[in-house]
């Protein structure tokens, strides 16, 4: 949480991060409440791999982490809000776990030999007693994304939050990098 003193109001930041090694990977990214792209305040790049992607700044967001080892995932999605107090004091951050998937399996190599299936696929999760666990049909493509960065070796972009259009092609289709072109392809899918 952040306090901006000319809207004398607090705000989350979050910063998009994480890619892969083949064995090992993390990715988190933030999406708002129905599981939509946010627009990102900066991109940032990076001499260093698998490192910080871009910044979100905002009021509320949802936050998606997945950590991988070889084909085992753990996911953890969290709605995170803030209780403003009254003006010129900072809020309090209000964080409800929406989704929480542990030891998740996905038994492709979306590193190398399955790479096309990557941004289509989540891993299955269940809970202890074997019951499949759902996840929130809201949160799919935003998974995907993650689940993908998690298997991004030498991740150097961003794979869910976006850049602001331009406004003179607010109505448009806004050209998007290359990554996210292939993101939009996933979704429409
Ligand atoms: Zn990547």
């Amino acid at each position: 949480m952040q306090y901006q003193t000319l809207a004398k109001r607090s705000v989350l930041r979050g910063v998009e991060s994480g890619g892969a090694t083949k064995a090992i990977g993390r990715y988190v990214t933030y999406c708002d409440e129905k599981g939509d792209r946010m627009t990102w305040l900066q991109p940032i790049d990076s001499v260093a791999v698998n490192g910080r992607h871009a910044v979100v700044i905002a009021p509320s967001l949802v936050s998606v982490e997945v950590f991988r080892v070889g084909n085992t995932y753990d996911v953890l999605i969290t709605n995170h809000d803030i209780a403003q107090s009254s003006e010129g004091r900072r809020g309090r951050v209000e964080s409800r776990v929406v989704f929480r998937g542990r030891e998740g399996h996905l038994p492709l190599d979306l590193t190398g030999e399955d790479k096309q299936a990557a941004g289509q696929i989540v891993p299955e999760f269940f809970n202890k007693a074997g019951e499949p666990m759902e996840i929130p049909t809201e949160f799919m493509s935003v998974l995907k994304a993650a689940v993908r960065g998690a298997n991004c070796l030498g991740c150097t972009h961003q794979h869910y939050l976006t850049a602001a259009k331009p406004k003179a092609a607010a109505n448009g289709d806004a050209p998007l990098p290359d990554a996210q072109q292939e993101d939009r392809q996933v979704i429409t899918v």
